[in-house]
């Protein structure tokens, strides 16, 4: 093993009771000391190395407490259609790629959203035949949620008229007048039989997306993090489990990762699901690999008009938006897997998604008590004011994406008041400021690929928390000004709020004698430079555990 000495740093621990020091000893895989200078030199050993940190910042590696850096990237291969603006852009786009990959059986690509088309149109599959011709072809949304396939595509997943949708309301396809499904899939449901038809869930595939999320990681600062789902299912999933334990046996895994079971479909008996993540929770697991965690969906998204609402959505007045798992299947599933001792991580982008999840913890707490579960709540693109107060009461981690809070993509301040109205967006819209002002534990986390592959990093992340705003775009409009918080704040919610949410608050989040070695080096002291430029401060080295996992 090794040992290091960070010393003439600005070393800014996210410990409450001693938040900055000057001097960090590090011994094997945890911390020795922490102090100054002078004080370190007893804890060193003959084979310590020395690294002057020369008045750079010292802080605890990032904790991202949702993401999906496994197989998210599989939500990103292929064309980009980030940023283009208007449905003609969109296809010249999809054309130009297909025209320079003529090798390619399938035509990929990603990050549409609903709104790029105008009027929240949804796109239609014979956009697509005319530039990609008889390759089947499948396009994501930017949240991953959604999928665009062409005719061939359908045709190869053997969906027509006559197949009935998979889980509606919640995941469907949109139909033309003759029911051949129109091009859309709303939801997972909906497109990823035709992802697995096209041959797009393959270990190889998940390697390649790892290249791209999770052996990156480091260089973002992110030593530990939380994966909401691997995205690919079944025995393929148990392979990739196993691809990790190997990986951490290695010694090559980049970060720590706690990992969970998602569950899509409500009808699956509870029972099993719980008997199946105990099962991967014994199957796979090594020092910085375990499965902890059930994850539910409560709802879909707001964009889509998915997202379970309190009132209906302002654009389509008798739309309350699906429930996939309704409060009392997430109270069956909440109640099992916290008497099994297991935590749940439940997705809810509804403010009704989100009050049913709350409703299903203290459901059980009536039944179980408290009995010290872990349990978040994902999202909350909107949450009603009521509801805030009762993640601290019950003891329910809220977990955000910041970048979210900000006029995303420069369409979320145009395209959400049609979806709820300007005073609903306003009031409920990503109210993380306010979760963290109540005293609940709030976590954040990149959700890739529901964001892009470099809004992964926490800086962003973090510069948007605090400006609302995206990063570097001080002349943004702003999105709910109040909901803006503390730089010092959103770092907590990186770090020592990330590990308690995981059960690793006496190994991580902080740096503090004892813990694992789970430690940042930031060119500049982030409390030193403008708003926004906290996400141009580089990642100068990140160590896991006392072993350096990236150094610029
Ligand atoms: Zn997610």
């Amino acid at each position: 093993m090794s040992s290091h000495w960070f010393r003439n740093g600005d070393v800014y621990t996210v410990d409450a009771a001693n938040p900055w020091a000057r001097s960090v000893v590090v011994l094997d895989e945890r911390i020795a000391y922490v102090g100054d200078d002078e004080g370190a030199r007893e804890h060193l050993r003959p084979d310590t190395v020395e690294v002057d940190l020369d008045g750079r910042f010292l802080m605890p590696g990032f904790v991202d407490g949702h993401d999906h850096l496994i197989g998210g990237g599989i939500g990103k291969l292929g064309v980009s259609l980030d940023g283009l603006v208007g449905k003609d852009a969109v296809i010249e786009q999809i054309r130009r790629y297909a025209l320079d990959n003529p090798d390619l059986p399938v035509i990929r690509g990603h990050s549409w959203t609903p709104f790029q088309f105008g009027n929240g149109q949804r796109p239609h599959r014979t956009w697509l035949d005319p530039v990609t011709d008889v390759r089947p072809a499948l396009m994501n949304s930017y949240d991953f949620h959604d999928g665009w396939a062409n005719t061939a595509a359908f045709i190869a997943a053997g969906i027509d008229a006559s197949t009935p949708d998979p889980n509606p309301p919640a995941s469907f396809w949109p139909r033309d007048p003759d029911g051949f499904p129109s091009g859309c899939c709303c939801d997972g449901e909906a497109w990823m039989p035709i992802a697995a038809a096209l041959g797009m869930f393959s270990l190889e595939a998940v390697k390649e997306a790892m290249q791209m999320t999770l052996f990156p990681a480091p260089s973002w600062g992110i030593t530990t993090y939380f994966d909401a789902s691997t995205v690919v299912r079944g025995a393929l999933n148990d392979r990739v489990f196993q691809h990790l334990v190997d990986l951490d046996s290695a010694g090559e895994l980049p970060v720590r990762i706690v990992a969970s079971h998602a569950l899509r479909d409500p009808e699956i008996p509870v029972e099993q699901s719980i008997e199946r993540l105990r099962q991967l929770n014994n199957d796979f697991r090594s020092p910085n690999v375990s499965i902890t965690t059930l994850k539910l969906f409560a709802d879909g998204v707001g964009p889509q008009h998915t997202a379970a609402m309190l009132e209906p959505y302002a654009d389509e007045p008798d739309n309350f938006g699906p429930f996939v798992f309704d409060t009392d299947a997430m109270s069956r599933h909440v109640l099992a897997a916290n008497a099994a001792g297991f935590d749940v991580h439940i997705h809810a982008c509804g403010d009704a998604g989100v009050r049913g999840g709350l409703d299903a913890n203290e459901a059980a707490q009536r039944t179980l008590g408290r009995t010290g579960a872990r349990n978040t709540i994902c999202h909350l693109e909107f949450c009603n004011p009521a509801d805030i107060p009762r993640f601290a009461e019950l003891g329910v981690t809220a977990n955000g994406t910041p970048i979210w809070g900000s006029d995303y993509r420069g369409e979320f301040l145009d395209a959400y008041p049609t979806l709820v109205g300007t005073e609903r967006l306003e009031r409920d819209f990503l109210p993380y400021g306010s979760v963290l002002r109540s005293g609940a534990t709030l976590t954040f986390g990149g959700d890739c690929p529901g964001t892009e592959i470099h809004e992964i990093a926490p800086l962003k992340q973090i510069e948007s928390a605090v400006t609302r705003q995206r990063p570097g775009r001080p002349d943004d409009r702003i999105a709910s000004p109040h909901e803006r918080m503390s730089l010092a704040d959103a770092i907590r919610c990186y770090t020592v709020n990330g590990a308690y949410a995981l059960r690793l608050e006496d190994e991580a989040g902080s740096i503090t004698v004892g813990k694992q070695a789970d430690l940042q080096v930031l060119a500049t002291n982030p409390f030193r430079v403008a708003s926004h430029e906290i996400h141009t401060i580089a990642v100068d080295a990140t160590m896991l555990g006392g072993r350096f996992t990236h150094q610029r």
